[in-house]
């Protein structure tokens, strides 16, 4: 990796990376084994170590520092794996955020440095049995009664379904039809009529857990509410913060595989020699190490950008999620083939990069239509999906 990193940066990964390099390794075999999350004891080691609030604002006792800085912090615990990265994605990109700006004071207040602390993960719930890339269908109602709101629906494929703590819920606020109904409010696990579905089984993403929710008659504080109906685009401002996280989780899959790749062609001899000495593992090596490092470029223009409410601006989030979440199926997809067998072998790794790196182009909106926004942003038109 060719490190562009400022020296704070240096000073913020180091530990990280010994942390990573020494410990992670046995949470994300024991995720994949067991299909749990970290416990609550590994996500308070993620406190103690610092990681949990980077980007969080000082007054919660988070670093304050920048989305950059994040996602580079993500991105050493993503080339381990998806799973004993997922609490940091969340604490770093996840919905606290939209907590966090658009929450009460006092809400964050009690959010925001449970998160930091490890002692809270927060969920994000969008999608619904029959709203997934048209999300602006769906159904799950929240009625203001009084002094507090009253929510009935089902959300489908949340990660973190029936783990997490709470969750920040899209929801119809109001009549209005399509997107101006929509807002959100927090959901706590514990709160009555909440319940969940079986866990999903899914082709990676071994240690985060997703299940469907079902709403009935949930009721919670007036409080919780964190956009109104009618906020749906500052929303999805702020979710270009969390796909920034998507596409880093790819980047950390794709710099993972790489780096294992690397090291078996120099190793692995056939035909007397390594098999780097043969032109076509040169060839297929270079294009992982482009594309991993064309997704992080990508990825940290992306987070540097600065678009509705201070969150990342949505063009170069599209093209960064885009390109990331194509990235890691090709790099990863190389790395099994660069190992032979050994590369289709559970033992050894790589085939789990593969399987988790498929999700990330599904989860967060779909690669093709991250591409339909781009060609509307190019062109400055919006391609209606429903004429
Ligand atoms: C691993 C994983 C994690 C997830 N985590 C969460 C989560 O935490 N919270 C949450 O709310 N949701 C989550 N999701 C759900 C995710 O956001 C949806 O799966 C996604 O938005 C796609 O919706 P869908 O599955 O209903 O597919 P559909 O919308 O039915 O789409 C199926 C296919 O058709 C294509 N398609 C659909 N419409 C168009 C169109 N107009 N033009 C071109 N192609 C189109 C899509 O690109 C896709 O390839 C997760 C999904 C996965 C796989």
């Amino acid at each position: 990796m060719i490190d562009i990193s400022t020296p704070d940066q240096i000073a913020l990964l180091e530990p990280v990376e010994r942390f990573c390099r020494d410990e992670l390794p046995a949470l994300a075999a024991e995720c994949e084994e067991t299909g749990a999350p970290p416990s609550r004891e590994w996500k308070k080691k993620f406190a103690d170590l610092g990681v949990l609030g980077v980007n969080a604002s000082e007054q919660f006792g988070g670093l304050g520092l920048k989305a950059t800085d994040a996602v580079m912090v993500l991105e050493r615990f993503a080339t381990v794996s998806t799973a004993a990265a997922f609490p940091v994605f969340e604490a770093l990109v996840g919905p606290v955020r939209i907590i966090e700006k658009f929450g009460t004071s006092e809400l964050s207040q009690r959010i925001v440095p449970a998160v930091i602390a490890g002692d809270m993960v927060v969920a994000i719930s969008m999608s619904e049995p029959g709203a997934g890339t048209a999300l602006t269908d769906l159904t799950t109602r929240a009625r203001i009664d009084g002094d507090d709101i009253v929510l009935n629906g089902t959300k489908r494929w949340c990660s973190g379904g029936g783990s997490a703590d709470a969750y920040v819920v899209f929801c119809r606020l109001s009549d209005e039809p399509g997107a101006r109904g929509i807002g959100a409010v927090l959901v706590e696990a514990d709160t009555p009529g909440v319940s969940f579905g079986e866990p999903e089984k899914l082709m990676g993403w071994r240690g985060v857990p997703s299940a469907d929710i079902h709403l009935d008659e949930v009721r919670i504080p007036r409080e919780n509410l964190l956009i109104e109906a009618g906020g749906f685009s500052r929303l999805m401002g702020a979710f270009n913060l969390e796909r920034c996280g998507n596409a880093t989780m790819s980047l950390g899959l794709c710099a993972g595989a790489l780096k294992q790749a690397e090291a078996y062609v120099q190793e692995r001899k056939q035909f007397g020699k390594p098999l780097i000495d043969f032109q076509a593992v040169q060839l297929r090596l270079a294009e992982m190490a482009v594309k991993t490092d064309a997704a992080r470029l990508l990825i940290h223009r992306a987070t540097s950008s600065f678009g509705l409410d201070g969150f990342p601006e949505n063009m170069p989030v599209l093209m960064a999620k885009c390109f990331a979440n194509e990235a890691v199926r090709a790099v990863t997809g190389d790395g099994v083939q660069l190992m032979g067998g050994y590369g289709y072998a559970k033992e050894y790794g790589m085939e789990q990069r593969l399987r988790d790196a498929w999700g990330w182009g599904i989860a967060g909106g779909s690669i093709d239509i991250q591409k339909i926004n781009i060609s509307a942003a190019l062109v400055g038109r919006r391609f209606d999906q429903r004429q």
